[in-house]
């Protein structure tokens, strides 16, 4: 029995499916999940010695790669120093004061330990600040697991038995309204019918929960005008596009200015820290200034707060951005020439999407190719046969980091032109 195999059999004797989340028990690809010993630059090292060139990257912090020595260097001095007081340090501050005087529409900012609890925050404060009780999201865009948020939502939910997750009553989702992605028809149905009960729009301004799902300008602009228009507020969830996309993300990339912006992933480093930002009347809503209570025993960790300084401020000091940019340019013309036309390489910077081609872009959910969950199983695990980790779902998305250098991503690239033809053959 492998070394993966027996853990496992001790997994699930404790935790719900051997896992503390879901897509991390490889349903969706099947087989027994790879136990991973170390993480170090590009690559994953297993329980069992073997190495793999990891894109998965815990699901996007990692922009830096594993274990980056400045990252690492800024957390053992943090941890030298004792790691939670629960009171005002200036750790906090100092990532508050960077993430305010980079990005415009980020007047204040509240930290917190996740994205879903970002989000369910920045609702809160939209719900308080319009009095209205609905919220509108988009399907296949997720936005952490609060319940009225698990309505049509992403990769860990995609599948025709759980389009919802149990345990959500019926009231709460009376109040989480579902429209299609670009459709700008549907919008305005939606607008015209319901508009003066929603509090607020929330979208992932680049949907990458069930698989990449680039939109159209046009129709993130019209979602804009007409949020404004209701007396909606438009909440942009950049937890996966903030600092990924370039630093601004993607509010930067679109010029549009969001009411309320949701963050985690990147800015933490790879802790879990979170945060939602936004207009300055809006924040102020929060307790201890105003009605909105919200709080968190270990929020803004100073821990995470210095792993997430660390990478930021590297990140900007390399003009990570933009080498990352060069890296993908490069990397992505090879991925191309080998899995095309049967297998589209879907990217904007440095998050990407491995699917089954499709003669029409794929905006929507129900455009991703029928075969994709079968291809994708069969691909992952020949990925793997050939070292390379990618996330174990068909609608992840997956990431590059600065420690990927050009000779890796050309093994990359040799091992899954190898892997695809494995997974056509079987
Ligand atoms: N929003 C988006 C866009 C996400 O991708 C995720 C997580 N994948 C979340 C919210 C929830 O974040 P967390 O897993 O940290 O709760």
């Amino acid at each position: 029995m492998s070394a993966h195999q027996a853990l496992f059999d001790r997994a699930v004797k404790v935790a719900p499916g051997g896992v503390h989340s879901p897509v991390r028990a490889f349903r969706s690809v099947g087989g027994t999940p790879v136990f991973v010993a170390r993480g170090c630059g590009a690559r994953l090292t297993d329980v069992e010695g073997r190495e793999y060139i990891d894109f998965c990257l815990s699901f996007g912090p990692l922009i830096l790669g594993h274990a980056d020595s400045d990252v690492a260097a800024a957390i053992r001095n943090a941890i030298d120093d004792g790691w939670s007081f629960g009171a005002c340090e200036p750790y906090s501050l100092e990532l508050a004061e960077w993430m305010c005087a980079r990005l415009p529409w980020a007047e204040r900012i509240r930290f917190v330990s996740s994205g879903t609890e970002a989000v369910m925050s920045a609702i809160r404060v939209a719900r308080a600040a319009t009095g209205r009780p609905r919220v509108l999201k988009f399907e296949g865009c997720y936005h952490g697991h609060a319940d009225g948020m698990l309505v049509k939502a992403g990769s860990g939910l995609a599948g025709p038995a759980a389009a919802t997750s149990a345990g959500v009553p019926a009231g709460t989702v009376a109040d989480t309204l579902v429209a299609p992605l670009d459709d700008e028809q549907a919008l305005d149905r939606v607008f015209d019918e319901a508009g003066a009960t929603i509090a607020a729009v929330i979208v992932e301004p680049l949907p990458a929960n069930y698989g990449v799902l680039p939109q159209r300008c046009e129709w993130i602009d019209r979602l804009a005008t007409r949020s404004r228009a209701a007396g909606a507020l438009l909440i942009f969830d950049e937890v996966i596009s903030g600092f990924r996309v370039g630093l601004a993300g993607m509010s930067g990339a679109l010029g549009i200015r969001p009411d309320l912006v949701c963050y985690g992933k990147v800015m933490g480093g790879g802790f879990p820290v979170a945060a939602y930002a936004g207009r300055a009347d809006l924040l102020n809503l929060v307790a201890p200034l105003g009605p909105v209570y919200q709080a968190g025993t270990l929020s803004a960790n100073p821990v995470g707060m210095r792993a997430g300084l660390a990478t930021l401020e590297k990140m900007e000091r390399l003009d990570g951005w933009q080498a990352l940019e060069d890296r993908a340019t490069r990397f992505f013309a090879g991925l191309r020439s080998v899995m095309e036309p049967r297998i589209e390489v879907v990217r904007r910077a440095s998050i990407f999407w491995l699917r089954l081609a499709s003669s029409d872009p794929v905006r929507r959910v129900e455009m991703i190719p029928a075969g994709q969950s079968a291809w994708y199983a069969k691909f992952f695990h020949a990925a793997l046969r050939h070292g390379v980790y990618l996330p174990p779902s068909p609608y992840e998305a997956c990431f590059l980091s600065l420690a990927h250098d050009d000779a890796t991503l050309d093994e990359a690239v040799r091992a899954l032109a190898a892997a695809a033809e494995d997974a056509s053959d079987s």
